[in-house]
Parts: C-alpha cells; sequence; structure tokens
C-alpha cells in the first residue's frame, strides 16, 4: 500500500491499530472497559452497550484506522499511542 499510494494519489498513513476494534465508532465507548467484556474474534457483530448501534466488527474497525489516519495528518505533533 505504501509505494502504489502516490500512484493512485493517495495518502498513506502507518496507524497504531490498538483498540481500532475494541472502540465504538459512534460514540467512542471501549469494549472491556466499564464492566464489558472485551469482544473476541468470534464476535463479528456487535451492539455498542453505550449509544446502542450495531456494529459490523471489520467495518467498524476499518472506520477508527481511517479517523486515527486522519487524525495524524491534522495533528502530527501527536504521538500515535495517544490518538484512539
Ligand atoms: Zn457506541
Amino acid at each position: 500500500l505504501e509505494y502504489k499510494a502516490p500512484a493512485y494519489g493517495r495518502t498513506f498513513v502507518e496507524v497504531n491499530p490498538a483498540y481500532t476494534t475494541q472502540t465504538c465508532y459512534d460514540c467512542g465507548f471501549v469494549m472491556g472497559s466499564k464492566g464489558t467484556k472485551r469482544l473476541t474474534l468470534h464476535d463479528r457483530e456487535w451492539t455498542c452497550p453505550n449509544c446502542h448501534v450495531h456494529h459490523i466488527r471489520d467495518h467498524n474497525a476499518a472506520l477508527n484506522i481511517l479517523a486515527k489516519g486522519q487524525r495524524l495528518l491534522t495533528r502530527p505533533d501527536q504521538n500515535l499511542e495517544a490518538i484512539y
């Protein structure tokens, strides 16, 4: 992806994948916090216990990864570990 991105006019950004699966894209709730269980690899879909939005696991993670990359581009001063 890194070498192909420029050929397609795209920007490649590497992000820390931590919590991209466990975090609700809609409200930021993190599964495993506040007495909830972390999602396992078997949990392909889930409903956020905080905002009740239903998620397809990989789609939710992709949205979080995209948002992390976009934040990194707009706030490059931030440490990757601090962005979630
Ligand atoms: Zn939520």
